[in-house]
């Protein structure tokens, strides 16, 4: 009886030891996102045509964030205006990115209407 309830104890204790080590892994290696780049993609068509030259919108929204692709490349967002959008996120400081995402709770359609 004692050997089963070792059994399950140390069946336990590692478990938990693994848990806590993947949370602490979890953390330490965790890749964040650039918020100016998630939200340059949320404001296009997403239609992945690839008019702008990029591999689809995400491949623009990068380029748009490191300066490859200018606010005006994106074809179909012209009559939607996405150029705006994407001139106004770039003229908006990283703090003021960080607060626009706290204030509206990371819901992206809140934060695109908010701009
Ligand atoms: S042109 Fe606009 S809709 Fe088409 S892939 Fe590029 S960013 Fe997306």
């Amino acid at each position: 009886m004692s050997t089963i309830i070792n059994a399950v104890l140390l069946l336990g204790i590692l478990g938990f030891a693994s848990g806590a080590f993947l949370a602490f892994a979890a953390k330490k290696f965790e890749v964040k996102e650039d918020v100016r780049k998630i939200l340059a993609e949320a404001v296009l068509p997403g239609a992945n045509c690839g008019a702008c030259g990029f591999p689809g919108c995400s491949g623009f929204a990068s380029g748009f964030v490191k300066g490859t692709a200018t606010a005006d490349g994106c074809l179909p967002g012209k009559r939607t205006g996405v150029p705006e959008k994407l001139k106004k996120i770039n003229a908006m400081s990283d703090e003021e990115l960080e607060k626009l995402f706290e204030e509206n709770n990371n819901d992206i359609d809140a934060i695109k209407k908010a701009l």
